[in-house]
């Protein structure tokens, strides 16, 4: 395989992957997402293992760990590269090469990609960008402190460090501080053990700009709260900048954070960055595209676009699977492809674990049906009656609109497929898997199947 390929290929299946820890000479290894799992098994464990041993020969197991919140989790994405000195090329792009603290920039996630120039500004975060822009040029100033908050995948993270960037950029002797409220506390907790509170107290009292992510996980711990109102305001006294981020407004952070704090945010600047809308996701996903050297469909960019509404993330997830189908099937990125991509996600959302669902993927789809409509629906198409489809009979005339109900019962439902089982007279999971592996092969070759089941789509009122 190619060498770009190859190191293409890494960044996408190592892409917020990293050590959680070594217990007894296992190496665990935590992932972001289920389908990683398969992948680093078939394809890098054995590597893995090998680098490991190089830096440690110790470890002699590697175990892996799925671990959803590792999404998007850039404190904790860099350890695992430096596994593969040999591939850890100056080139990658920029959503790995972490520049570990540049002169000046403080804090361990400054991603080079996190500028606010690649930010791309709709009305859905038009006053959050410029407030970051007027922060960076006038620190200090009217927009001092600056509060972003928004749901999880729109862009927070992105902005703050984007300030950082241009602040820095603009003068480049200054000194910026990012960290995430977690970081901050541990290191409060920290210093108190060792007795190193004055020491963290100069470095937060140096800096000419703090920048604090997701404020949401602030230890309401008295202490921490303490530290950090007392370095925010000798900050603020003397005019440097503050910008914070959290997933909610501060008027509803009273659980979380002291009155006293909350009222001081809430005289300085406070921005939204909201749900991009149709125009800005297409964007995004034509800006990020072109960093790949793949060709994409402008077509397929805009059903992308169209179809996965709730975060930037989700839409560069997308991406980042059709990339590596590419890259290791050499499938060409068509509608179709897209479609599968975003029903496995989907399903995989289903089926591993719920709270995947904050991923939150959308079936391209009209309406979501019930598993009900679905039964109505293949009852009245073969004309036979719901029992006879749930139940057990062996006819042909009956297994067949039994599997297709099964079929589209795991297209648009979110069951397990234990929980499908359960819906058919108490089958099991590979009872169910079998018959909609079949159903699957048969549309593949037999549009007459086909046809009917989109027929019956149609007429549950899923598709157009
Ligand atoms: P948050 O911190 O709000 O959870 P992030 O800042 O981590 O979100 O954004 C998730 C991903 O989406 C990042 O890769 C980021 O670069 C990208 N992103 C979000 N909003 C935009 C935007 N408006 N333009 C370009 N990229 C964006
Ligand atoms: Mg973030």
């Amino acid at each position: 395989m190619e060498p770009s390929l190859q190191r293409s290929m890494l960044i996408t299946w190592f892409k917020d992957t990293t050590v959680l820890g070594m217990d007894e000479g296992k190496l665990i290894i935590g992932l972001p997402l289920p389908m990683f799992l398969n992948w680093h098994l078939q394809h890098y464990k054995e590597q893995t293992l090998k680098a490991a041993q190089e830096l440690d020969s110790a470890i002699n197991q590697i175990v892996y760990h799925v671990d959803l919140s590792l999404q998007g989790d850039e404190t904790r994405t860099v350890d695992i590269l430096s596994l593969f000195p040999e591939k850890k090329s100056r080139k990658l792009p920029g959503k790995l090469e972490m520049s570990v603290g540049s002169e000046g920039l403080l804090g361990r996630m400054f991603n080079p990609r996190y500028t606010l120039d690649t930010f791309v500004v709709g009305t859905c975060n038009r006053l959050a960008h410029a407030a970051a822009q007027a922060s960076a040029s006038q620190p200090g100033g009217k927009y001092n402190p600056l509060f972003i908050y928004g749901g999880v995948g729109l862009g927070k993270t992105h902005l703050l460090q984007g300030v950082g960037h241009a602040f820095h950029q603009a003068n480049p002797r200054s000194l910026v501080l990012y960290t995430t409220s977690e970081e901050f506390t541990n290191q409060v907790i920290e210093a108190i053990r060792h007795q190193k509170i004055e020491s963290l107290r100069k470095k937060y009292r140096e800096v000419d700009m703090l920048i604090i992510d997701d404020i949401q996980f602030f230890a309401s711990k008295e202490r921490t709260q303490e530290e950090f109102f007392h370095t925010f305001n000798t900050l603020l006294e003397a005019r440097k900048q503050i910008v914070v981020s959290s997933d909610r407004p501060p008027r509803e952070l009273h659980d979380v954070l002291q009155d006293r704090l909350r009222s001081r945010f809430e005289r300085g600047m406070i921005a939204d960055v909201a749900e991009p809308d149709y125009e800005t996701r297409l964007a995004i996903l034509m800006d990020r595209a072109k960093e790949y050297e793949i060709f994409f469909d402008q077509k397929v960019l805009a059903f992308i676009a169209e179809h996965v509404k709730d975060s930037v993330r989700s839409l560069e997830g997308i991406l980042m699977q059709a990339v590596a189908q590419y890259e290791l099937e050499q499938r060409v990125p068509t509608i179709q492809l897209i479609t599968e991509i975003m029903c496995k996600l989907s399903h995989d959302v289903h089926e591993e674990n719920e709270e995947m669902r904050a991923v939150g993927f959308e079936l391209p789809v009209k309406r979501a049906p019930r598993f009900e409509d679905l039964l109505e629906g293949v009852s009245s198409y073969y004309s036979i009656s719901i029992q006879d489809i749930t139940g057990t009979s062996r006819l042909r005339e009956i297994m067949v609109p039994r599997q297709v109900a099964m079929y589209l019962g795991k297209k648009y439902l979110r069951m397990s497929l234990s929980q499908l089982g359960e819906r058919f007279s108490g089958r099991d999971h590979s009872t169910v898997i079998h018959s909609i592996r079949k159903v699957e092969k048969r549309i593949q070759d037999d549009p007459l199947l086909l046809r009917e089941v989109r027929a019956i789509e149609r007429e549950v009122g899923i598709l157009e």
